[in-house]
């Protein structure tokens, strides 16, 4: 039996997949402000300024260019052409340089799902925005999207990783096999965001109880804490953020060796009390004109966020 909150994730993340629901609510008049807590703006400037305004606190970023489900190869050409030029600009603004700044990548928007040669043109693609990455002094962490993609991601970071071994990855601990998949990625030098997931996944991949995820996300924290990697931890959870803490410390980690990070919006004192006490935190920046799957999934996450929207959408 589902409960109002899960009920409400379930509608939300259906009328995600929706694009006539999508194109109703681009053309009602949304209140900008809502938009702009979480995504700060259209194009890449917004972006940097972003980045530029949390620096001041001593956040360092990840952008991530708005946009899924690519349909044709000149749209995936589009979207890493996005990427190279918002690298360039970074580094320009001196961003990039010890990774204050770095790009998060979702395979499906440069080309995963493609028919036929998919994984092979993302592969191409996510290439070209490491190679920009490289020359630019930072880094690329690749998102983790629906489980049916979830095996294609990991075979195009153990590729990516030959050439770049600074690519990151996220995994999510709703899914049964991310324990399994931790212990594949606790290496030397492997960069691994540790997040709950976003997506709606069935019973056969997923734990569904709240407190099983959590569960499964302090078992994966372990083994990434305990193991030589990068563990880069994705929650807004102040019970996991102070379990990480501890782990940290009993695993005698150093203040560099691991971060935290948050979205855009979300908790920005934490993330600031965070960065204070000397962890490092990074913010994960979407922007783009593609706003809508994003939000309606930080809703779905979010009751109240989802209230504060259609307040928003019902006053002028
Ligand atoms: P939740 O279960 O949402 O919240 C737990 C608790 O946190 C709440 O009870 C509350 O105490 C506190 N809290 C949460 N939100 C707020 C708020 N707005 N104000 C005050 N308190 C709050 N998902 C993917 O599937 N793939 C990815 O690649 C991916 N990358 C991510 C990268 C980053 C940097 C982050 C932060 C998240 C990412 N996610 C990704 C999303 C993630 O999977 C979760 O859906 C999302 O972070 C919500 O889970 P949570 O751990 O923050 O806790």
């Amino acid at each position: 039996t589902m409960g109002p909150s899960e009920l409400l994730r379930k509608t939300l993340l259906t009328l995600a997949a929706d694009t006539r629901v999508r194109d109703l609510i681009e053309r009602a008049p949304v209140s900008r402000t809502v938009v702009r807590r979480y995504v700060p703006g259209a194009y890449d400037t917004d972006a940097v300024a972003a980045v530029a305004e949390l620096r001041a606190t001593d956040r360092r970023a990840t952008i991530d260019h708005l946009g899924e489900d690519t349909t044709d190869r000149a749209q995936a050409q589009a979207v890493t052409q996005a990427y190279v030029s918002l690298i360039d600009l970074l580094a320009a603004e001196e961003h990039t340089h010890g990774g204050w700044a770095e790009v998060s990548v979702k395979l499906s928007a440069v080309g995963q799902l493609l028919p036929d040669e998919g994984a092979a043109i993302a592969l191409e693609n996510v290439r070209i925005i490491c190679a920009a990455a490289e020359r630019a002094g930072t880094t690329v962490t690749v998102d983790m999207e629906d489980h049916t993609t979830t095996d294609a991601t990991l075979a195009a970071v153990r590729e990516l990783r030959r050439d770049y071994p600074w690519v990151g990855v996220a995994v999510q601990a709703y899914l049964h096999r991310t324990e399994a998949d931790c212990r594949d990625l606790a290496a030397a030098g492997s960069r691994v965001r540790l997040c709950k997931g976003a997506y709606n996944e069935p019973e056969t991949v997923a734990f569904q109880d709240d407190d099983e995820v959590d569960k499964s996300f302090v078992r994966c924290l372990r083994i990434l804490m305990d193991g030589a990697g990068y563990p880069m931890v994705a929650s807004h959870d102040p019970r996991l953020i102070d379990i990480a803490t501890a782990l940290a410390e009993s695993a005698g980690r150093a203040a560099d060796s691991f971060e935290f990070q948050m979205l855009y919006g979300i908790r920005p004192e934490e993330q600031r009390r965070l960065a204070d006490r000397g962890h490092r935190m990074r913010v994960y920046i979407p922007y783009g004109e593609e706003w809508y799957g994003y939000l309606m999934r930080r809703m779905a996450e979010r009751p109240t966020n989802a209230m504060l929207f259609v307040r928003s959408l019902l006053s002028r």
